[in-house]
């Protein structure tokens, strides 16, 4: 940092002089020069004691501000943010922002510039009040938006998210309702906590009002409604997921199962997972339907349904169950032993194994995270597919 700072600096000041150096006159000139001189020594010197913060007040101030100067501030000021030095940024954009003679565009670049020194300081609520003032001087509009839409998702605001992410869809042209949508779920899930299920219900209706694809919304909505006994619902909402997102469908199979059998509608559920299966090949719904057939029919009657289904679409989950099955129905000592070694080592292997994955980045993990904890989309976390997943 300091090697960085003995060159930015003095460059910095040294580049705004020269810029502003042609509107003097000579004699002004000389005895400017001669000030300078001394400054630049005296912030040298600050920089070579290792004393780099009064080394940017002096070379702060060698940076007179006129027109000729701005964007050298605003250009240090970020380089300091960047460089993780945010009191620095702060301290240079506020020095522009004093300044009365600022032409209004300048002003409001150096708010902006400010806003995102705050907001990187985290101090939320001076970010909040820059950017609202850019937005409020019709300038940076999508910039100030995304920024006050990632402060209020950090600070759960949800009611203020929903507002700034339909002006950020207006102003972009981008469609906002999936995102708009994961709010107002969010608002379902506090109002459930916290004031009534009604409410929690009402949000989740504006959620799926506004996409009608929320997968999250049905998940809330079928889990809610099967904590109330009301299965029915709940196998309304869950269904509507195969046609939402067939990547989720292994989230609902399990609830699924649940109230077709709470419901005692086992002939029911064995149609919908075959309908299931021929429309979106899963192994959560093969593994389903095979429990159902043990269940049903017999252990080798499952054995030879699961065989078949692993030979089309193999995945390790399924190879696990299959010899789970098959160690239920072995005799032999010895081979059960050799079985219990297999399906032991199979276990492991899936325990090290993530479940989700973010289809925008890569971040992956055992949780599914409506918001990716890693690239902050939302939408993306997804379970994964093929061999070592579904
Ligand atoms: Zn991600």
């Amino acid at each position: 940092m300091f090697d960085a700072l003995l060159i930015i600096l003095p460059a910095a000041a040294i580049s705004g002089w020269y810029y502003s150096k042609t509107k003097r006159r000579h004699r002004r000139q000389r005895k400017q020069s001669a000030r300078w001189s001394k400054d630049y020594l005296a912030g040298l010197n600050y920089l070579l004691d290792e004393q780099p913060d009064k080394a940017v007040d002096v070379f702060i101030k060698m940076l007179e501000v006129d027109s000729e100067t701005v964007e050298t501030h605003l250009a240090l000021g970020n380089l300091f943010r960047k460089r993780g030095e945010v009191d620095r940024a702060i301290r240079v954009h506020q020095n522009l922002i004093a300044r009365p003679h600022l032409d209004k565009a300048e002003r409001t670049q150096a708010l902006l510039c400010l806003g995102q020194d705050y907001f990187k300081a985290g101090v939320f609520d001076r970010a909040e009040r820059l950017f609202h003032e850019v937005i409020d001087a019709g300038a940076y509009l999508a910039e100030g938006l995304r920024y006050l839409l990632d402060i209020y998702e950090q600070e759960k605001d949800w009611d203020q998210a929903i507002q700034i992410a339909q002006k950020l869809g207006s102003v972009t042209n981008t469609n906002m309702n999936p995102v708009i949508a994961h709010y107002y779920c969010e608002l379902a899930e506090e109002a459930r906590l916290k004031v009534s299920s009604e409410q929690a219900a009402r949000y989740l209706k504006r959620a799926l009002s506004a996409d009608r694809n929320s997968v999250r919304t049905s998940l809330l909505q079928g889990e809610w409604e099967a904590e109330s006994q009301q299965y029915k619902a709940a196998i309304r909402a869950f269904k509507r997921v195969k046609d939402q997102d067939p990547d989720y469908i292994a989230e609902v199979i399990p609830h699924l199962v649940a109230c077709y059998e709470k419901l005692g509608l086992e002939t029911e559920l064995i149609a919908f997972l075959r309908q299931c299966l021929d429309e979106v090949p899963r192994i959560s719904i093969v593994l389903a339907l095979t429990e159902s057939l043990r269940h049903w029919r017999g252990a080798e009657a499952a054995i030879a349904f699961l065989t078949e289904q692993l030979q089309l679409r193999p995945t390790v989950r399924g190879l696990k169950h299959l010899i789970d099955l098959q160690l239920g129905l072995e005799e032999e000592i010895s081979s059960k032993e050799k079985f219990q070694l297999l399906d032991d080592l199979i276990q492991q292997l899936l325990q090290d194994k993530p479940i989700y994955r973010c289809v925008h980045c890569g971040f992956s993990g055992k949780v599914l995270h409506w918001h990716c904890p890693s690239c902050k989309q939302w939408n993306v976390v997804k379970p994964i597919q093929g061999l070592e997943g579904e």
